[in-house]
């Protein structure tokens, strides 16, 4: 057997390392010194803390952060004392406990470092208790009814795990969020939870399959974030964009994606000088961002960073997402992180990378280069297909919201199904696996491309597959459904709790038994026989997929609320309970705000198309109308025989569009009504927001739409389709 020993290369000394190969060849090394000069400074990061901390309070801290041991308060006052220091040397005159509630955005309230003293005059503190602990008024966060509003008070924890850094001239604490009566009112707390669990789990089959140096089992994920990018004026002028993110008005433009022209394509010099500054913001924040293009749609971009632990990045791409907006404001820019801003071309997403390490650099889902004989990889494989079967409705549930609704299962989208791609390589080995054991690996070989001065490459064992919404690709695995605009915290604990589960089985069995590569061998035979289910190497945009799928008896499950069901199914919270990463309360607590969320964000959408409707297209069209009754009677008056047969008919067909889009604004006025007047059962209600307003939702759009072709164009109240594409 040959375990994998491929480093897993997070951090920043490596990514430096890359960067400075990169800028010397391109740049000169003058930029690079630059750049290694600004990445991480305004980071209180592992560099700083040896520097600045007196040698035994560095060596608790480690201690915390690496081993999770707790943390003396006499130690945390020396910290919290060398963090302010370091901050006022940066210009920060705050600091801010930062923190994730569950509206899937951060929060943070500044206090300032100022204490007064007797003669009239300030000084700076800043003592190891607020470095710790905070407690701002909760009652005004998302709590799915954990909490009464009288019940004010909230906690944060801080996160030491997660550095801390400069924002806005505050020194921000990474810090998790929780009730006075303990629950946890953030996304943040379950994630470390599950990074725990995981890690005890994996430990357990490691150690079973004989690794005796590692100590520790770290998840990552590198997201893969997707944007679009619209002119500030332009979208000044579109009520939809402001007050919900997305267009709900829109006729398609003559150009959309389908000469996928954008795609790749060279980056305009606006868009250019935005990502520079952007990726310079990031640097600063310690945020590798390594990758920037232009994506499929026209006006979208993609921005990747380099991979770390499931915590951090998630807090920075939080932090990322936040910068994104504000930077493209610098430039006159707005940055649209809306699953779907426009219809009819692609949506966002953001595609989670994921993985398991050890602390010694061990990345356990690299196949190496005969993975039949990678006892070690196999185990975690099957391990990760099993959880995925079981528990895709946890998965599913955790890209669930009501932007992504139209990116998943809807009309112009994939459909909503859970399966996991392969790739041959590893199809082969689950097949021999299956019949009894595997004794090879198909090899990729070389890829001749047939021009003698252009080198042979070496190919990969596995193509991509860029339809599956769990894709093996290489050592990794890339769930695509995440939302663009959501936090990467649900879809990771979910993963992590759900493969933590798997390998937990895979450790009560190998800890008993006598014979341990047989018993691998038997597990591996099962997991594949009973789980194959959920492997799909083919195209998963097909409606064959669909019925294939429906026939393996796998879920396709289309919108949000159905998805919640997830989260309040008795084996899903007895598996978050037996991880302690959400108790029976938080789950229901989050089945509870994520159905609120759906019922407010369809109302505030529904509302705000009423708005436009009556108030901005309606008017446009009888102005429009009016016009061409006009341009009749004048002509008509001159006593000339003209012939005004193309103005009549485009009048009458003006008035009868007009008609009905002022009968399908009060039907869906009606339908609002009647939702927000449901109160009793959030499911109910959110049911009717789903299948009622909703539906009359596009039933307004499709005659204002079919309006906006016919109208006068500067009658038209908004800028058009082709406006907000392709003005930057
Ligand atoms: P692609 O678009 O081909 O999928 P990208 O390079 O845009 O690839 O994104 C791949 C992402 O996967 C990056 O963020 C990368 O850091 C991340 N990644 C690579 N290895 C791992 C790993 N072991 N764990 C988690 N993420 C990883
Ligand atoms: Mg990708």
């Amino acid at each position: 057997m040959t375990p994998s020993h491929t480093k897993i290369c997070g951090g920043v000394y490596v990514f430096l390392l890359m960067f400075y190969k990169v800028t010397a060849k391109t740049k000169g090394v003058l930029l690079m010194s630059n750049l290694s000069q600004i990445f991480g400074s305004n980071v209180f990061n592992d560099a700083v803390m040896k520097e600045r901390l007196p040698k035994a309070t560095y060596k608790a801290l480690k201690k915390t952060i690496e081993e999770g041991i707790p943390l003396d308060p006499a130690v945390a006052d020396v910290v919290a004392s060398v963090m302010k220091d370091w901050a006022l040397e940066k210009g920060a005159t705050h600091f801010t406990h930062w923190f994730q509630p569950m509206t899937g955005i951060t929060a943070e309230k500044h206090d300032s470092f100022i204490s007064p003293t007797a003669d009239g005059k300030v000084i700076m503190e800043f003592s190891g208790k607020e470095l710790i602990k905070g407690e701002p008024d909760a009652s005004s966060f998302p709590s799915g009814g954990i909490r009464a509003t009288f019940e004010a008070r909230g906690y944060t924890a801080w996160d030491c795990t997660s550095p801390a850094f400069i924002k806005d001239g505050s020194l921000c604490i990474p810090t998790a969020f929780c009730s006075y009566t303990g629950e946890a009112l953030d996304k943040k707390t379950p994630l470390l939870r599950s990074m725990e669990a995981l890690s005890k789990q994996a430990l357990r089959v490691l150690k079973a399959l004989g690794n005796t140096t590692s100590n520790k089992v770290i998840t990552t994920v590198g997201p893969e974030q997707e944007y679009f990018i619209v002119d500030k004026k332009t979208y000044d002028q579109r009520k939809d964009l402001i007050m919900t993110g997305r267009t709900l008005f829109g006729a398609k433009p003559p150009k959309g994606q389908e000469l996928e022209d954008h795609y790749f394509g060279s980056l305009k010099e606006k868009i250019s000088a935005y990502m520079k500054e952007l990726d310079e913001e990031l640097w600063k924040l310690g945020i590798s961002a390594k990758t920037k293009h232009n994506e499929v749609a026209p006006a979208q971009h993609e921005l990747a960073p380099i991979f770390t632990t499931t915590n951090i990045a998630t807090d920075h791409n939080q932090l990322t997402m936040d910068t994104m907006k504000k930077v493209a404001l610098r430039h006159d820019l707005v940055c649209l992180l809306h699953e779907k801003p426009f219809a009819g071309i692609n949506g966002s997403g953001k595609h989670n990378n994921w993985s398991m390490g050890t602390d010694d650099g061990i990345n356990l889902l690299d196949p190496g280069n005969t993975p039949h004989e990678n006892e070690q990889f196999l185990v975690f494989l099957c391990a990760v297909i099993k959880a995925v079967d079981e528990y895709a409705d946890l998965l599913r549930v955790s890209a669930a919201n009501p932007g992504n609704d139209h990116r998943l299962g809807a009309n112009e989208a994939p459909p909503a199904i859970i399966s996991i791609f392969l790739g041959d390589q590893l199809q082969d080995i689950l097949e021999q696996l299956e019949n009894g054991g595997a004794t090879s690996s198909k090899n990729g070989g070389k890829m001749e491309i047939g021009v003698t001065t252009l080198p042979a490459l070496p190919k990969d064992a596995t193509d991509r597959n860029r339809t599956s919404p769990f894709a093996f690709t290489g050592n990794k695995f890339e769930f695509r459904m995440v939302p663009s605009s959501a936090s990467i915290a649900g879809p990771n604990y979910m993963i992590n709790t759900a493969v933590a589960e798997i390998l937990s089985q895979v450790a009560d069995r190998l800890e008993k038994a006598k014979d341990v590569t047989a018993e691998v061998k038997a597990i591996l035979t099962e997991y594949v026989t009973k789980h194959k289910r959920i492997v799909f190497n083919g195209n998963g945009y097909s409606d064959e997929w669909v019925v294939e799928a429906e026939k393996r008896g796998l879920a396709n499950t289309r919108t949000t609320i159905e998805a919640t069901k997830a989260l309040i199914a008795e084996k899903n919270l007895a598996l978050m309970e037996k991880y302690s990463v959400l108790s029976r309360v938080e789950m229901e607590s989050r089945y509870e705000i994520a159905l609120e969320n759906y019922i407010k964000t369809i109302n505030i959408e529904a509302l705000t198309m009423v708005e436009m409707a009556k108030r901005q297209i309606l008017p446009a069209v009888i102005k429009f109308a009016t016009n061409i009754a006009g341009s009749i009677n004048t002509i008509k008056s001159t006593g000339v025989a003209a012939d005004v047969t193309a103005q009549t008919e485009l009048l009458t067909e003006v008035s009868a569009l007009t008609a009905t889009l002022k009968k399908n604004i009060a039907v869906l006025e009606a339908a609002v009504e009647k939702a927000s007047d449901a109160h009793g059962d959030t499911y109910a209600q959110a049911s009717l927001f789903r299948f009622d307003v909703f539906e009359k939702m596009g039933t307004l759009r499709e005659v204002a739409d079919k309006l906006e072709t016919l109208v006068d164009e500067d009658v038209w109240p908004m800028p058009t389709y082709s406006e907000l594409l392709f003005n930057v």
